[in-house]
């Protein structure tokens, strides 16, 4: 695993690696995915370098909330149409055999009309 020292999203949270940010507040920053799949697909991450949903703990639950809380409401904001006709996808692979590619805990917004490249 890499050392947050060494961590891309580190970087793009503190700023010092560029990103098309979508949102940011002391704890959570979102930015669009260099490779999108649809025609919405941005990451929101934690600022704190937690691995992966695997290291998550009772002591991150308020943060995981919020996340989940915010999630919905930048999708909408990004173009995502509501629920029920458009809605989102909330992914969060973690680990080799869950695709993780990136070893800093974040969540994919997936939306907007299909056809997706993926998915
Ligand atoms: P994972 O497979 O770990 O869930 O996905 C990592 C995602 O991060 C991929 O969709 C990839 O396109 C995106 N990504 C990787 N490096 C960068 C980067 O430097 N900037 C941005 N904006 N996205 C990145
Ligand atoms: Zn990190």
């Amino acid at each position: 695993m890499n050392h947050p020292a060494n961590c891309i999203f580190c970087k793009i949270a503190a700023g010092t690696v560029p990103s098309r940010k979508v949102y940011e507040d002391d704890e959570l920053f979102a930015f669009h995915d260099l490779h999108p799949w649809a025609p919405v697909h941005f990451l929101l991450i934690p600022k704190a370098h937690i691995p992966s949903m695997a290291q998550v703990g009772l002591e991150h639950a308020a943060l995981l909330g919020r996340m989940m809380v915010l999630a919905p409401q930048l999708a909408l904001e990004q173009g995502c149409k509501p629920y029920p006709e458009g809605g989102f996808r909330l992914v969060s692979n973690t680990g080799a055999e869950g695709g993780q590619e990136v070893h800093h805990l974040h969540f994919h917004v997936i939306g907007g009309p299909r056809p997706w490249l993926k998915g």
